[in-house]
C-alpha cells in the first residue's frame, strides 16, 4: 500500500524544514517529510558532553552586523538563543611550537600577512591558468615550516574571507557568534517546526513528519514521483523536494529511475565536500590560558593540519574545562577510521608538547563522524574556484517533478546554516510557482474541452 500526497520533502535539516514551512504557509498542507535519522536537525546537532551541550555540527552563526540582516541571526534573537561573540583573529597570536613556546606576536603577524599575500597570489595564479591568460610564470612557493603550515591551514580552513570576498561576510557582516545554549542550535529548527507542525510539550507529534525513513529509490516521470524507503514503505506525490547533502547525492544511497540527466550528475560531481571535525575533550581542571584573546590557539607541526586549531570553551561555558580541536579533510578521515582511544593519545601528545608533561589526561573524548555517516558523507559543500553560475544553476535546477534544495544549492551562502535556510525558501517558492502554472495549464485545457 502506498501513501499519496502533494509534496514529499526528503530530509528534516534546516533546508527541508524551511521548505516545508513555506509550503504550509502557502496552503500546501498535504506534504510528508521523510527523514532518515531519528531526529530533525541534520547537520545541526547537539550532544550532552561533560555536563554541557556541545555542537557536533554547525556551531557558529556566521555573518552578523553587516548591511543586510542574517535571517538565522534573526531567528536566534526571536528564540532568545544564548550565543557568545567569537574572535577567530586572535588565533594567530597564540601559535605554539612543539616545545611549547609561543611565537612572538610580531613574527606571527608578519608570517600571517605573508601567508595572506601568497594565498591571494595563488588564487590569481589558478584563475589565470584557468582563463588561459597566464602572466605569472610560477605559483607562489608552498609553505614549509611548521608556523607557515599552521597559518596556511587556518587561512584556508577558517579565514578564507581574508583571501577572497565571501558573501556571508560582505553581505551579512564580519561578526561570528558561537551558539552556547543548553537547548542547542537545533532549538531554532524546533521553533520553526512548531509554527506549522503539531507539537505538544516540546515534542513534534505531527504524523506528516516521518522519522527513520531512509529513501532508497526515487522513480520520477512527468506525472509525479514514487519513493521507496528502506523499510519497504512507498510514498507517491506530485512533486518531491530533495534536501539531502551533496555528499549523499554523490553516493549511491538513493537510486533514481530514470537516472538523473548527465548535466545534473556532472554538477553534483563537480562540487567538493569538506569534512570538518570538532573533537571535544573534557579535563578535570584547566591548564590553558583563559583571559581575553585566548579563546583560540594554534599548534604548529610539520604535518599540515595535525591537531592545529584549538579552542577553549571557557567563554561559552565557564568552568566546563572543555577543549575543542578541529581537524579537516584527510586528517578527519584518518581519525574517523581509528579508535577514539588512539585519537585521545594523539591529542594528549600535542597538548603535552604545548603545555608540558604534567597536565592531566582528558577524562572524556567525543569524535563526531560526519564522513562515515551515510546520511551525510561529509560536513559541507565547497565549490572550486572554477565554478560558474551555470554550475550553480544546474545543481539547483529541478528534473521534472524533482526539486533540489540544501546548503549546496545556495550560490551565495553554500556551506552555511543560513545557506540551508534560504535555499529551502527559494526552492519552495520555485515549486509553488510551478504548481500555480500547472493549475493554469489544467484550467486552460478544461476550458478548451
Ligand atoms: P542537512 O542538515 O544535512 O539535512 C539533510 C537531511 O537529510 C539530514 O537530516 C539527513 O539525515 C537527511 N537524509 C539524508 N539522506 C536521506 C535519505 N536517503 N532519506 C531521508 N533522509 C535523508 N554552518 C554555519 O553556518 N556555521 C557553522 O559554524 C558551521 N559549522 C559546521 C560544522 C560541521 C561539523 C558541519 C557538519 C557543518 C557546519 N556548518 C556550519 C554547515 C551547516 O551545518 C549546514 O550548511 C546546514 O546545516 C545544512 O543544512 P541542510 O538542510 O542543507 O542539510
Amino acid at each position: 500500500s502506498s501513501t499519496f500526497c502533494s509534496v514529499i520533502v526528503v530530509g528534516a535539516g534546516i533546508s527541508g524544514i524551511s521548505a516545508a514551512k513555506l509550503l504550509a504557509e502557502n496552503g500546501v498542507d498535504d506534504f510528508v517529510i521523510l527523514e532518515a535519522s531519528d531526529r530533525i536537525g541534520g547537520r545541526i546537532r547537539k550532544e550532552d558532553f561533560g555536563g554541557v551541550s556541545v555542537e557536533l555540527g554547525a556551531g557558529w552563526i556566521q555573518g552578523v552586523g553587516g548591511k543586510e540582516s542574517n535571517p538565522v541571526w534573526e531567528l536566534a534573537q526571536k528564540s532568545a538563543l544564548r550565543t557568545c561573540f567569537s574572535d577567530y583573529s586572535n588565533a594567530r597570536y597564540n601559535i605554539y611550537d612543539q616545545s611549547g613556546k609561543i611565537f612572538p606576536s610580531g613574527l606571527a603577524a608578519e608570517s600571517y600577512d605573508k601567508a595572506v599575500d601568497s594565498a591571494i597570489q595563488k588564487l590569481r595564479y589558478q584563475e589565470e591558468i584557468l582563463s588561459g591568460h597566464s602572466t605569472m610564470s610560477e605559483p607562489p612557493p608552498a609553505p614549509k615550516t611548521p608556523i607557515d603550515l599552521a597559518i596556511d591551514f587556518i587561512l584556508h580552513d577558517f579565514e578564507m574571507a581574508e583571501v577572497e570576498p565571501i558573501s556571508t561576510y560582505t553581505e551579512f557582516g564580519e561578526q561570528e557568534f558561537l551558539v552556547a545554549d543548553e537547548r542547542g542550535y537545533e532549538f531554532l529548527l524546533y521553533k520553526m517546526a512548531e509554527s506549522f507542525l503539531f507539537t505538544s510539550e516540546g515534542k513534534i507529534l505531527d504524523s506528516r513528519l516521518k522519522l527513520n525513513k531512509v529513501v532508497r529509490e526515487l522513480q520520477h516521470s512527468r506525472n509525479g514521483v514514487t519513493v521507496k524507503t528502506e523499510d519497504g514503505c512507498v510514498y507517491e506525490a506530485n512533486y518531491i523536494i530533495l534536501s539531502v547533502s551533496v555528499g549523499v547525492l554523490q553516493s549511491d544511497l538513493i537510486s533514481f529511475r530514470p537516472p538523473l540527466p548527465v548535466w545534473k550528475k556532472e554538477a553534483i560531481e563537480k562540487c567538493d565536500v569538506i569534512v570538518y571535525t570538532k573533537i571535544f575533550l573534557k579535563f578535570p581542571y584547566k591548564f590553558w590560558p583563559c583571559g581575553p584573546g585566548t579563546e583560540f590557539f594554534i599548534y604548529a607541526h610539520e604535518r599540515r593540519g595535525y591537531f592545529t586549531f584549538w579552542q577553549h570553551m571557557e567563554n561559552a561555558y565557564p568552568g566546563s574545562n572543555i577543549l575543542v580541536v578541529t581537524l579537516t579533510n584527510e586528517e578527519s578521515k584518518r581519525v574517523e577510521a581509528q579508535t577514539d582511544e588512539e585519537t585521545l593519545k594523539e591529542a594528549m601528545g600535542v597538548l603535552r608538547d604545548m603545555f608540558g608533561s604534567d597536565i592531566p589526561d582528558a577524562s572524556k573524548i567525543l569524535v563526531p563522524r560526519w564522513w562515515n555517516n551515510r546520511f551525510q558523507r561529509g560536513s559541507y559543500s565547497n565549490y572550486p574556484i572554477v565554478s560558474t553560475h551555470q554550475d550553480f544553476a544546474n545543481i539547483r535546477a529541478p528534473v521534472g517533478p524533482v526539486f533540489f534544495t540544501g546548503e549546496h544549492t545556495s550560490e551565495r551562502f553554500n556551506g552555511y546554516v543560513h545557506g540551508g535556510y534560504l535555499s529551502g525558501i527559494d526552492t519552495s517558492k520555485a515549486l509553488l510557482e510551478e504548481m500555480r502554472k500547472e493549475k493554469e495549464r489544467q484550467m486552460e485545457s478544461e476550458l478548451e474541452s
